[in-house]
Order: C-alpha cells, then structure tokens, then sequence
C-alpha cells in the first residue's frame, strides 16, 4: 500500500524582518490572521484559504495582540499554546506560521504606545462591541493593517463569527484603498450549537451549558423572521430572559438585529439582509455570536 506523503511541517517566522526575507518565494498568498489556540473554526477558515483559486502559500498569523485588550480583559490569561498551533498548521497544509511577539510587533513598550498612531475604526467602532469594549476595533484595525503590511496577502480570511469585525475590516479595506480581497467563512458550530471560540476552553460543565443560551437565542430569533423586527427580538430575547436565571445565570450585554454593513439597528420595516448579535458573559467569560437573516 502506498504511504501517503506526511504533510510538510509549516515554516514558523518569528519576525517580520524574517517575513520579508521570505515573502517572494511565496508566490501569491491567502492570509488568515488569528490569536492561536486554534479551533475547528480557524481550521475551516484555513480550507476556505487553502481552497482559494491560485493561492500558493497559506500564512497563519498567531498573535495574541496587546492593543485590542482592555485592562480588565483577559489578555494575559488567553490561551497559548504555539505548539498545539503548529501541529494544526500541519494538517491543514499552511505553509508558513507568523507568531510574532509583541515587542517585534509594537517598537518600544506599554508606556509608549500610548503614543502610538493607530487605525480610527470610526462609528462603526463605537457600537455593540465597541460600546463594550471601547478602543477595541482601532486595536483589531491596527495590527490586521500591520499584517498586511508585513504579510502583502492578496487574499485574508475572517470568520461571521465576529461578524462586526469582519465589516470594519471590509470597510478598512475599502475606505484606506488597501490592494487585498477579504473572503468571508460561515460561522463553525459545536453539534450542540455553541459557536466554536478559543475563550470556550474557559468555560466549565454548568458554564457551557448556560451558554448554549446564546445560539438558542439566535436560533429562535432566526425561527420568526417572518415576523420581521419586532418578533425577532421577543423571540431571542425570552430565551434569553430564561437563561439570566439559569445557573449560572448569563449576563447579556446587548442583542441586537443590524444592518450588515453600519452596525446601525434596523429600522421596524426593514427588508433585506438583517445581522442579528448577540454578547454576553458566563461566569468570568464573555462570548459572541450572530446569525445572518433575511427580512
Ligand atoms: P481569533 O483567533 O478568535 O481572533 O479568530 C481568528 C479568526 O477566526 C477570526 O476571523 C474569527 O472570526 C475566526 N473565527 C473564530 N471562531 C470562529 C468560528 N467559530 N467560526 C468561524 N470563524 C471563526
């Protein structure tokens, strides 16, 4: 029987100088820029990159980026774990890891970058996820432009699942004339609904099941949407309203049905394309999810 060949081990590049050294053997690049502790979400964002007409080389960024946290936020708890990282870049075939660390990404320290000039995510920025979390996109915004600058990807690869991020990086693109094509990959589910996130590995047994509130939400919401805006949102929202006295209760920080490509609420008689979001915290967690739906 012949042996399949073993995939090839991805080439891990530690700095962007490095990057640059290497970029023109690369050919035409798909860039799928993450924060590590893979998942079967980033995998299928690596097939859809992998499966992309004339792409040579697949880059994995790991980088678990400082500037998009908040100071009560859970950057230094995030899961790391490069090696795991690694032997999932092998099986999925990507041929080169980017894993900066942060002082090869951000010259200097805390206190200067302060300083530092950023991307303006604008209004878009400050709604639902960035009411919550406040100078979040312009972190998101910032370091994937520095990953396209470093990478030159002629193609980078989002997931749905953080659906206003994904816009803001269309817009970015489209707004700062930036020479690469965003693809888009559908949200990745658990069998059980709950959308595959790498802050799931902080939840417990009681916790996970608490927050399986989230897709059902969506789902119910997704289930009226005949009855357009009103009955969309009494829909998620009740199983919602059970779920903040389950135990453990979740916490919801907003639900909210918008449009796909502002993040403005929907007018009541809106027809068309409709993103309905929702977050919420579990326990210390805190997690996001949406459905796309058609009014
Ligand atoms: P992260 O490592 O959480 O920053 O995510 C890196 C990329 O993977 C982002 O484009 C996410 O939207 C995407 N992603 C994360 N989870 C999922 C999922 N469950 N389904 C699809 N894409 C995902």
């Amino acid at each position: 029987m012949p042996h399949a060949t073993p995939p090839a081990e991805p080439r891990l590049v530690r700095s962007p100088a490095e990057l640059a050294g290497l970029r023109a053997s690369l050919g035409r690049v798909a860039l799928v820029p993450t924060m590590g502790a893979l998942h079967t979400g980033h995998r299928r964002l690596i097939a859809a990159a992998r499966s992309r007409p004339s792409v040579d080389t697949v880059v994995v960024s790991v980088f678990v980026n400082p500037l998009q946290f908040g100071p009560s936020e859970d950057f230094e708890r995030y899961p790391r774990d490069l090696e795991t990282d690694l032997a999932a870049c092998r099986e999925e075939g990507v041929g080169v890891v980017f894993a900066p660390g942060v002082s090869d990404m951000y010259a200097g320290n805390d206190a200067t970058r302060e300083h530092m000039v950023r991307v303006d995510a604008g209004p878009m920025g400050d709604v639902l996820e960035g009411e919550f979390r406040p100078g979040f996109f312009d972190g998101v915004l910032t370091v994937v432009l520095k990953l396209f600058n470093i990478v030159r990807p002629d193609v980078a690869v989002f997931g749905q699942k953080d659906a206003q991020q994904l816009a803001l990086v269309r817009r970015m693109v489209r707004d700062l004339s930036l020479p690469v094509a965003i693809v888009g990959v559908p949200t990745v589910r658990d069998p059980d609904g709950l959308a595959t996130s790498s802050r799931n590995a902080y939840l417990g047994d009681a916790e996970r099941r608490s927050a399986l509130a989230l897709s059902r939400a969506l789902l119910a919401g997704a289930d009226a949407s005949v009855t357009g805006r009103p009955g969309i949102l009494s829909a998620a929202r009740a199983v919602l309203d059970k779920a903040r006295t389950a135990d453990p209760p979740v916490a919801v920080d907003y639900l909210a049905l918008v449009e796909p490509d502002t993040f403005t609420e929907v007018p009541s008689d809106h027809r068309g394309a409709a993103v309905l979001a929702v977050a919420a915290r579990v326990g210390q967690t805190r997690l996001i999810d949406n459905v796309w739906l058609t009014l």
